[in-house]
């Protein structure tokens, strides 16, 4: 039987990232509590659909919105790990970044009964040590590469990129890596970011966005038997008006294509059994 799988997945940032790249002046941080709103439209959509998602939580938006998150796990949806204060592993050391993990699976474990069972890095860029790590927390899966589309795999560790030198390919591991891309991330498409090095110009239709991210649905189903295809969305984005109106039309044509929603852990169990043969 064909299983055409899609994960809704909604980063719960908050003003998390704001205040990870300093821009913590009023009018950026009320940007990201504009998030809480969002999540509201959210959960109540998902709810009228009856689906399931997964929500990427930092610790900082567990412990500053506790109402907010508990309406979350209440809302049946799977709460992940995405750090506590929202810094990428790639700019921490190992004892930093281990020592962010704890905290944000300690803030998991106090919301919902039990630790985070996948990852999400803040801003997609992991250091050497995150997939060790995450193996030695007991995570089932990551989700922040992108070495495939619809297609999860095992993630590697101990790659290594010496300039001159072929690509020098570490081992696989059982940890299931649920593939991501920026062009499925509501983020660079939609968000106006002015800071001194760079402009993000974003603020593109929803309606022109979401074509192509049906059409990456429709692309799946016509080349494999399994797949998995990830949607990336921030309530602080998404939430806007025009764009739930969009989100709304866009999780109508999944359905109606033949889409099955899944939150990313039984998609990763899904996956593993297909890659390992393991439920
Ligand atoms: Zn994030």
């Amino acid at each position: 039987m064909s299983r055409h799988i899609v994960c809704l997945t909604f980063d719960f940032d908050t003003m998390s990232g704001f205040i990870a790249r300093g821009m913590t002046t009023p009018t950026p941080l009320s940007r990201g509590e504009f998030g809480v709103i969002g999540a509201r439209r959210i959960l109540d959509l998902m709810r009228a659909r009856g689906i399931r998602a997964t929500w990427f939580v930092p610790g900082f938006t567990i412990e500053t919105y506790p109402y907010e998150c508990e309406a979350v796990v209440e809302g049946n949806h799977e709460v992940a790990h995405h750090s506590w204060a929202h810094i990428p592993p790639a700019n921490q050391t190992r004892e930093e970044e281990e020592a962010d993990l704890v905290r944000a699976n300690e803030a998991i474990r106090r919301l919902t009964g039990r630790k985070a069972r996948g990852y999400r890095s803040p801003s997609w860029d992991l250091s050497a040590d995150t997939i060790d790590l995450l193996i030695l927390h007991g995570f089932l899966y990551d989700s922040s590469l992108m070495g495939g589309d619809y297609s999860p795999y095992r993630a590697r560790r101990g790659d290594r990129a010496v300039l001159g030198e072929p690509y020098h390919f570490g081992a696989e591991t059982e940890l299931i890596e649920m593939p991501i891309s920026w062009s499925l991330d509501d983020y660079p498409h939609f968000e106006f970011v002015r800071t001194p090095q760079t402009v993000l110009s974003g603020l593109q239709s929803p309606r022109v966005v979401m074509q192509n991210w049906l059409d990456e649905f429709h692309y799946m189903k016509q080349s494999v038997e399994f797949g998995v295809l990830t949607y990336t969305m921030h309530p602080f984005v998404i939430g806007r008006g025009y764009r739930m109106l969009a989100l709304e039309d866009f999780l109508t044509k999944l359905t109606d294509a033949g889409a099955t929603f899944m939150t990313m852990e039984d998609a990763a169990r899904a996956a593993r059994a297909e890659l390992l043969g393991q439920k």
